[in-house]
């Protein structure tokens, strides 16, 4: 969205509607679940507006929660009926901006592995078993604090970093200690030049402090 979008607010609401964006099938690309075939459900709206954001989140639709369940169901299977999907990305948008607690259970008693993908500004209280990744972002000034009740239940923490953009060429302390994982990721700014530069600091970085490289391989791979 590049910034454009409208900065939405938290809803409330029963989870059994919820805006999506998108489901679809693909390979999880980053960070602790690389390479698993995964399916992806995006969320609508964003209460940031990040403008290095290259994603689609604003022509959501209001859906159903038995809906979403159904799709879920279908794309988990290949075409002998088997199922080869058993992790679910919930992303946006900011995921944390709906209420998706009941969306989580009920993919977690189906045992699929639940990843949560959020920005770190918003808390839901989502049920044991579900991963969390936070990826901070930086509002020009610093990077938005880390809401302390999400903090103990991030399992990975993943930064952005781009080499000509001063908000996102170092990461800051944002409460991940030593004990939580710390993935660095190069921006992807749709320039090749760029890109490269963004690799390479991104790679020192990695290099410098311990942490992880984590590459989106479904672009390198032609996936969505
Ligand atoms: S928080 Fe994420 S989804 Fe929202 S605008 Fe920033 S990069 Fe895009």
């Amino acid at each position: 969205m590049h910034g454009t979008n409208p900065i939405r607010e938290p809803v409330q609401g029963d989870g059994l509607t919820l805006d999506v964006q998108s489901i679809f099938s693909t390979l999880q690309g980053e960070g602790i679940y690389s390479g698993w075939p995964a399916i992806f459900i995006r969320l609508g709206g964003c209460n940031l507006a990040c403008t290095f954001c290259d994603t689609e989140f604003e022509s959501f639709k209001s859906t159903p929660l038995t809906d979403i369940l159904n799709s879920v169901k279908k794309l988990s299977l290949n075409n002998d009926g088997k199922r080869i999907r058993n992790l679910v990305v919930i992303t946006g948008g900011e995921p944390l901006r709906q209420p998706i607690e009941k969306l989580c259970a009920a993919l977690l008693v189906k045992e699929f592995t639940v990843q949560i993908e959020t920005n770190g500004t918003l808390y839901r209280e989502l049920p044991e078993g579900v991963d969390i990744i936070c990826s901070p972002k930086n509002n020009g000034a610093g990077y938005f604090p880390v809401r302390g009740d999400l903090l103990p239940r991030v399992n990975a923490f993943k930064f952005i970093i781009s080499a000509g953009n001063d908000d996102y060429k170092n990461i800051a302390d944002v409460g991940q200690g030593s004990a939580i994982p710390v993935y660095v990721q190069p921006m992807d700014e749709g320039n090749a030049h760029k890109n490269a530069a963004n690799l390479k600091l991104t790679t020192n970085i990695a290099n410098d402090n311990g942490y992880r490289l984590s590459l989106q391989i479904h672009k390198i791979a032609g996936l969505e």
